[in-house]
């Protein structure tokens, strides 16, 4: 195993056990299954080879992941995964690194985690890593992978380079729109996108966690983020819903009686957002934007960040993927506080109920595993 990072803490089997759980208690499943997943960590201990792309990115998602403290990030690194590139935290530099990249292409058969978009104009020169067009180390990457996934907003829809001048994109979409330039590298391959701005850490530790046990990804959407994760609704799990129900909304930042109250008009895009930061919270469990007094910028959906700039502005209408363009500030004026609220209910009900649809069809491929 390559070994890049600070000294390792040496993880025991209690450390093997909290994964497990924590990990399986991520995804809904059974924690009678913590004994097999943490068996399975123990058996792969160092042999899960995982390389790690950086695009046009400013490096948030990496700084998110080694920031996880259960389990602690040196840990994941150096004991349970082989980390085989990863230009940021890795000690080697030029040609040394190229090198490790190149190898771990030839070996093939390994977890690839792309971040950061994907710049297409001018044949790709707006990123160039060791003088080659990222666009080009993505696909030569993703071709001998067993596993692909993009994390971030930007690896997976574009996030905010898309609205910039390198006809950015995602691995596999740009927006809700569905690009086709590495079609032929991924056919057949697992794709788990993990979206939002930046990476929760957790939710790519649960994803290789079962990747490792089971060999295969866990259930996903049609824009292939894993249903335990994103197939929850800010606003109808949102802590500030009552205020929103009883048309209680935030207009003064200093105004101490606002606090708390509804941020829908200060931009709040959480009727459009599905994820599960409300309960999984961020920064190991502190909190999140909107216990934060943020609005929700719904950094998890395909149009983050072109169609919801400029964020902090009450927004006019949303593409919903599935529904169209709504014009939900319409609807709020029209019909107002709680009869409102049951409209969006219904609104994000059918659009749930259409995504859940489209996982069925949801490819299960099981990926290819590494030779040993
Ligand atoms: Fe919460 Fe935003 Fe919905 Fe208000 S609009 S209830 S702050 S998700």
């Amino acid at each position: 195993m390559d070994r890049f990072l600070l000294g390792s803490p040496e993880i025991t089997r209690r450390d093997f056990l909290k994964i497990a759980s924590a990990s399986l208690a991520m995804l809904g499943l059974s924690q009678a299954l913590t004994p097999r997943v943490a068996k399975a960590l123990e058996d792969s201990l160092g042999k899960t080879a995982v390389v790690w792309l950086e695009g046009q990115d400013c490096a948030g998602c990496t700084e998110s992941f080694i920031n996880n403290l259960e389990p602690p990030a040196a840990s994941i690194l150096l004991d349970t995964i082989s980390l085989r590139y990863h230009e940021t935290v890795m000690a080697a530099s030029g040609h040394k690194s190229e090198e490790a990249l190149a190898k771990a292409i030839e070996e093939g058969g390994y977890v690839l985690v792309i971040e950061g978009s994907i710049p297409l104009a001018e044949d790709g020169l707006f990123c160039t890593v060791g003088g080659k067009p990222f666009k080009d180390i993505v696909r030569e990457a993703a071709r001998r992978a067993a596993v692909i996934i993009p994390v971030g907003a930007c690896a997976t829809f574009g996030g905010i380079p898309r609205s910039g001048p390198t006809d950015a994109v995602g691995f596999l979409f740009r927006g809700t729109r569905k690009h086709h330039h590495y079609d032929d590298v991924a056919a057949g391959k697992p794709v788990i996108n993990l979206p939002t701005c930046p990476l929760h850490n957790e939710r790519l530790v649960a994803v290789l966690v079962h990747y490792i046990t089971f060999g295969t990804v866990p259930p996903l959407d049609r824009f292939y983020r894993p249903l335990a994760f994103y197939g929850y609704n800010q606003h109808e799990n949102c802590e500030r819903r009552g205020h929103f129900d009883a048309g209680r909304f935030l207009t003064d930042w200093s105004d101490p009686k606002q606090q708390g109250w509804c941020l829908y008009l200060k931009g709040c895009r959480g009727p459009v957002a599905f994820q599960d930061c409300w309960k999984r919270l961020w920064n190991n469990r502190t909190n999140y934007c909107i216990q934060a007094n943020t609005p929700c910028a719904a950094c998890c959906e395909p149009e983050f960040y072109e169609s919801f700039s400029p964020l902090y502005e009450r927004q006019v209408d949303v593409e919903l993927p599935g529904i169209g363009r709504v014009d939900i500030d319409k609807v709020m004026a029209t019909v107002g506080g709680a009869v409102a609220a049951g409209i969006g209910a219904d609104m994000l009900i059918s659009r749930a109920e259409k995504r859940s649809n489209g996982n069925k069809n949801a490819a299960r491929a099981k990926p290819e595993k590494k030779e040993s």
